[in-house]
């Protein structure tokens, strides 16, 4: 029979895309960990909770409290989303269900991208913005912010990346998130750096 193999900690996420990213991002900070230290809600089977926070770390709590309570194990999370100036910070918490229903990123984009066809470039300024949290059995939490600025393009572009990457082009750069490569995009992103401030302190546990 294989041996059982405990991970280390849990990843409060059913989205496999979103797991990849963190994983690399962590693996380079984590010396000794390998892939299977990290797992993921969905691999555990932990049902998601209801996300009733209302910022990013609320509900970036949330979830890692769940997961931590159901495996005994410590736990890990991010929420995130797009923040667009002229929008007044929307769709924050809101990203993923922009248009009506989870999962539905071309929608969502084509929706922002109509919202904002009168408003011209110097007013198209937008931020990702993503919390990353550890919940540990003991009760300890922490919380870190990361950011990327930027703005939103005028149509979609590239392929890469997930959600509103099409659209969102990076401070300082002519091309969109989605035409970065996942190293690109993870050395400058909101998730790549809150991660990345994270790691400090599993690297504790
Ligand atoms: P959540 O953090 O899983 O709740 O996801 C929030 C939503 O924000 C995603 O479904 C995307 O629509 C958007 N989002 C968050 N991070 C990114 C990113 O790195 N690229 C593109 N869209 C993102």
């Amino acid at each position: 029979m294989a041996p059982i193999v405990v991970p280390r900690l849990v990843f409060a996420s059913h989205n496999a895309h979103k797991r990849d990213e963190v994983w690399a991002i962590l693996a380079p900070l984590l010396s000794g960990w390998t892939p299977a230290d990290l797992a993921s809600a969905r691999d555990l089977g932990v049902p998601s909770p209801v996300e009733d926070g209302v910022t990013f770390a609320e509900n970036a709590l949330v979830k890692a409290r769940a997961v931590c309570a159901a495996t005994g194990l410590p736990a890990i999370a991010d929420d995130s989303g797009l923040t667009v100036d002229v929008m007044g910070g929307a769709p924050g918490i809101f990203s993923a269900l922009w248009s009506g229903s989870h999962g539905a990123d071309e929608r969502n984009l084509r929706l922002l991208l109509a919202q904002l066809v009168d408003i011209p470039d110097e007013h198209r300024g937008a931020a990702f913005v993503c919390v990353a949290v550890l919940v540990t059995p003991s009760g300890r939490e922490v919380v870190r912010e990361g950011r990327m600025e930027g703005r939103i393009a005028r149509e979609a572009a590239g392929v890469g990346g997930f959600g509103y990457d099409p659209i969102f082009i990076p401070a300082g750069l002519t091309v969109t998130a989605a035409e970065l490569t996942a190293e690109q995009k993870n050395a400058i992103s909101h998730r790549g750096r809150a991660f990345t401030a994270l790691a400090a302190d599993i690297a504790l546990l």
